[in-house]
């Protein structure tokens, strides 16, 4: 598995959850988005309203889930959470939405990659507070009309493009976080030390947050991972040398960057003369699925300006050449 990947791996959910942020003014970073949604809870908790939809979106790590249960713990209510894929039936829905109580939150996390038959038991569900379904099949069939609880539902989503917009629509706020700076990143790493116990001095914890590829998920892994190399190969103390150390050894450069970075960077230079490359040529190239590049790898590339997407297919820019010590067609 990759180091760097920004998604999680199982045994990790635990460990991920033990370093979560539980309010917001410990949710480092992301301004706009603290500050609106202070506002926006703070003025729904006077009301004693539920607070309108939220959308999350964002690349995966960045902290949508933290954000979520952040919300609900600031509201006082409860959290449901649940996923896109896991919801097959309307049924499963209906079973989720009818055992919430008032104002309670119900987090759908790649909310895009719901059904149809479910999206369209949420449309009534988001603005009326209401459940419409269907019992039994042919001739038998009949529709019920349930009321709910008012409820918030938190929608999370890598893309933003990939959601209808009629369930677009019925989101209230909409939130899109955007990748940490080092600045921030290095903060995170530094609560994280603080909870895990360990000794890391403030250029160890740049250095890590330098490599985190703007991902607080990554940068918690980095740590964890230099802390063992800090325990096994120096006296505990997780200093700048040693985090550099352990990250040359795992093969992190300097800028975050894995192998998979560099086969994806490497496929554009060589085999597509720079570009424009095509997405499904890239992933036939380098072998891997395109929502993955879409997803995972390339957006810290496109915001780094390490690759370009124009409408003909991605580029390397002058940057890339630069990085992998090149010469090319990209200088000028
Ligand atoms: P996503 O749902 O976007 O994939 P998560 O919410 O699971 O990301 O966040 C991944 C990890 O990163 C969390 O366990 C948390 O420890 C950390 N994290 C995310 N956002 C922040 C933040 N703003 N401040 C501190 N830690 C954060």
């Amino acid at each position: 598995d990759r180091l760097i990947s920004p998604t999680i791996s199982g045994e990790e959910e635990s460990i991920d959850r033990a370093m979560r942020p539980q309010l917001l003014a410990d949710y480092t970073g992301q301004k706009n988005v603290v500050s609106q949604m202070q506002i926006a809870i703070e003025a729904a908790k006077n009301r004693q309203d539920a607070l309108d939809h939220v959308l999350i979106f964002g690349p995966p790590g960045l902290g949508k889930t933290t954000l979520a249960r952040i919300i609900a713990n600031e509201m006082s209510v409860n959290i449901k959470t649940t996923s896109g894929p896991v919801l097959e039936k309307a049924g499963d829905l209906a079973a989720l939405l009818t055992n919430l109580e008032p104002n309670d939150v119900l987090f759908i996390d790649e909310i895009h990659r719901l059904s149809s038959v479910v999206e369209e038991v949420l449309y009534p569900a988001m603005e009326d507070y209401e459940l419409d379904i269907m019992i039994g099949e042919g001739p038998a069939a009949r529709s019920i009309k349930l009321e709910l609880p008012p409820f918030t539902l938190i929608g999370a989503t890598t893309r933003a493009g990939a959601l209808t917009s009629p369930l677009r629509d019925r989101f209230g706020i909409v939130q899109r976080l955007e990748f940490y700076s080092v600045d921030e990143l290095q903060l995170i790493v530094k609560r994280s030390a603080h909870h895990l116990g360990m000794q890391l001095d403030e250029e160890g914890a740049l250095e890590i947050a330098r490599r985190a590829r703007g991902t607080p998920r990554i940068a918690n892994r980095l740590l964890r991972r230099v802390r063992d190399y800090a325990e096994v190969k120096a006296d505990g103390t997780a200093t700048q040398g040693v985090a550099s150390d352990a990250l040359d050894m795992l093969d992190v450069d300097h800028k975050g960057f894995d192998y998979m970075d560099r086969k994806l960077l490497e496929a554009i230079i060589d085999k597509f003369d720079g570009g424009p490359v095509g997405l499904d040529n890239l992933a036939a190239a380098i072998g891997e699925e395109k929502d993955t590049i879409e997803d995972v790898i390339e957006p810290f590339l496109i915001q780094q300006g390490f690759i370009q997407r124009t409408p003909r297919g991605r580029i390397a820019t002058q940057r890339t050449y630069l990085h992998f010590g090149l010469t090319g067609k990209h200088e000028s």
